[in-house]
C-alpha cells in the first residue's frame, strides 16, 4: 500500500518521554511496513510553551531510535497563511461564521445554563441563520466558529478502539480562530491532515474527544476523513498516567544510561501492540510484523525492570564488534584508554551476559584498562595458606602461552600443589587482578589482561 501516509505531530512544549515517542513509533512502523510515507509535523502554535530546544529534542530522539521521516519537519507556525486562506474560504461558503459574543456574555450564558442544570454550550446566536439583520456590536473582535451539524451522529471505526459514535447534539460550534485571528489547534490539525494527504492518523487517545469535531470539519470541506487509531495511555507501574510528574524520563536519558535504541523500539512496540507471544525482536522484524490489528485498546503499563531485562537480551544478541562500537563512548567517558588493553570486542564478548546496560558494562570493563587501586577488600581474602600459591601463579604466568586454557591449567595445578581447592586460589587472584569478587571466569580475564600485567597486579597485591 504505497499510498499510505502517516504522521507524528508532537507539540514541542517540553521534554519527550517514552509515552510521547510511542506515538511516533506506530505511525512510522505502519508507513514503513506498507512502503508508505511518514511525516513529521511540529505543532508549535502554542507560542508561549513551544521552544526550539523541545523541537530539537524530538528530532534527536527520533534520530537515535531510527524513526526516519520522509517529509518535514513541517512547522505549523510557518503555515499560518494556509490556515487563514482556509478560514476565509469556510467563511465565504457559510461553513464557518463570525461570532461577536463578548466574554461577559459567554460567561452569563454559561452560568444560566448551569443554573438550569444544563451542560454549558454555545447557543448558536451568531449562526448566520440566527443573526440575519443583526449588526455586529461595535468594538468586539469576533472569533470564528465552525458550524457543526445539528443532527445525526459522527461515527468512525477506530483502528484500535473499534466503532465510536458521538451525537452531534453533544458538540457545539467550535472556535476555529481566536479574536486575534490565530487559528486554533483542532482546525490546524484538520487543514494539515487534509493538505498533507494523511491516510491514517495514529495518535494518543487523549485526542479521542477531538476526533468527531475534526471529522465534521473534514466532511464540511468536502473531503473523506482518514482512518483514526487511538493508542491507549501508557501508565506507570503505580497506575498513574506516565508523565514528567510521575517518573517519566526523557528518551535521550535512556541513551545516556546505556540503553540500546533497539531495546527502546522493542519495548515501546510491546506497549500496546503484540505479535503472538514474541517479546524480544529486532526493529526490522517489528516493521515486518506490524499491522494495526495488533494494537490493543487497554492501557499499557511501563515497567522499568522489564526494560532493563530487555536491554540485556538485546546486548547479548549484538555481535561483539558491533557491541564494542556501542560501548566505546561509554568506556571513553570513564577516562579509560582502550589502546592500553585488550581489544574492546573481546572484553564485550566476555561481559555481555552480565551487563544490563552499556553503562554497567563500561564500569565492569574498567579493570581491563586500568589496574584497580588496592583496597582492604581486595587483600582481605589473602592468608598464609594462599599467599605462597598466589606468588607461584604470578611467577609462572610468563612461562604459559597466555591462553585461557593454559592459565586455567596453571591455576588448578598450583592449587593442587599447595593442597588448596581451585577456588581458594582463583578467588584471591580475582580480587587482586580485578578489584571485584564478581566477574566472568578468572582464566578468561587473565588471558585478556595479559600475563605481565596480571603478574604485576598479583605481586602488587601480595606486597600491599
Ligand atoms: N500535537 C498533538 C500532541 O502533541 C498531537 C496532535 C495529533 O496527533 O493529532 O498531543
Amino acid at each position: 500500500m504505497p499510498g499510505i501516509r502517516t504522521r507524528f505531530a508532537p507539540s514541542p512544549t517540553g521534554f519527550i518521554h517514552l509515552g510521547n515517542i510511542r506515538s511516533a513509533l506506530f505511525p512510522w512502523a505502519f508507513a514503513r511496513h506498507a512502503g508508505g510515507t511518514f511525516i513529521l509535523r511540529i505543532e508549535d502554535t502554542d507560542t508561549e510553551r513551544s521552544t526550539p530546544e523541545a523541537t530539537q529534542g524530538i528530532i534527536d530522539a527520533m534520530a537515535w531510535l531510527g524513526l526516519d521521516y520522509d517529509e518535514g519537519p513541517y512547522f505549523q507556525m510557518q503555515r499560518m497563511d494556509r490556515y487563514r486562506a482556509v478560514l476565509d474560504d469556510m467563511l465565504a461558503r457559510g461553513l464557518a461564521y463570525h461570532d461577536y459574543m463578548s466574554e461577559a456574555e459567554l460567561d452569563a450564558l454559561r452560568e444560566a445554563q448551569m443554573a438550569r442544570g444544563e451542560k454549558p454550550r454555545y447557543d448558536g446566536r451568531w449562526r448566520p441563520e440566527n443573526a440575519t439583520g443583526r449588526a455586529p456590536p461595535p468594538g468586539v473582535a469576533p472569533v470564528i466558529r465552525f458550524r457543526n451539524p445539528d443532527a445525526g451522529v459522527v461515527a468512525w471505526d477506530d483502528a484500535v478502539k473499534g466503532p465510536i459514535a458521538i451525537a452531534n447534539a453533544e458538540l457545539d460550534d467550535l472556535v476555529i480562530a481566536r479574536a486575534d485571528g490565530t487559528p486554533t489547534y483542532n482546525f490546524c490539525v484538520v487543514v494539515d491532515d487534509l493538505e498533507m494527504n494523511i491516510t491514517h492518523v495514529i495518535r494518543g487517545d487523549d485526542h479521542v474527544n477531538n476526533t468527531p469535531r475534526q471529522i465534521n470539519m473534514i466532511r464540511a470541506l468536502g473531503a473523506t476523513p482518514p482512518v483514526y487509531g487511538h493508542l491507549p495511555t501508557v501508565l506507570t507501574p503505580e497506575g498513574d498516567k506516565l508523565s514528567k510528574r510521575h517518573g517519566a524520563r526523557g528518551v535521550l536519558q535512556y541513551r545516556d544510561d546505556g540503553y540500546l535504541p533497539e531495546t527502546i523500539v522493542n519495548y515501546l512496540a510491546r506497549l500496546g501492540w503484540s505479535h503472538g507471544d514474541d517479546e524480544v525482536f529486532a526493529v526490522d522484524q517489528f516493521v515486518n510484523w506490524f499491522d494495526l490489528s495488533g494494537l490493543h485498546p487497554s492501557p499499557a503499563r511501563f515497567d522499568p525492570a522489564k526494560l532493563e531485562w530487555l536491554n540485556q537480551e538485546h546486548i547479548k544478541r549484538l555481535a561483539p564488534d558491533v557491541l564494542a562500537a556501542r560501548l566505546a563512548p561509554f568506556v571513553a567517558a570513564r577516562g579509560l584508554d582502550v589502546a592500553r588493553g585488550p581489544a574492546l570486542a573481546d572484553v564485550a564478548a566476555l561481559l555481555r551476559d552480565r551487563a544490563p546496560t552499556l553503562v554497567a558494562m563500561a564500569e565492569q570493563a574498567a579493570y581491563f584498562y586500568r589496574a584497580p587501586d588496592v583496597t582492604a577488600e581486595m587483600t582481605a581474602p589473602l592468608n598464609e595458606r594462599n599467599r605462597a600459591a598466589l606468588a607461584n601463579v604470578a611467577a609462572k604466568l610468563a612461562a604459559t602461552d597466555g591462553t585461557r586454557e593454559a592459565i586455567a591449567a596453571l591455576l588448578k595445578a598450583t592449587a593442587a600443589e599447595h593442597q588448596l581447592k581451585a577456588g581458594e586460589v582463583m578467588m584471591p587472584v580475582r580480587w587482586l587482578v580485578t578489584g571485584s569478587g564478581h566477574t566472568p571466569a578468572i582464566d578468561a580475564i587473565l588471558a585478556l589482561v595479559g600475563r605481565a600485567e596480571a603478574q604485576a597486579r598479583i605481586e602488587r597485591g601480595l606486597a600491599a
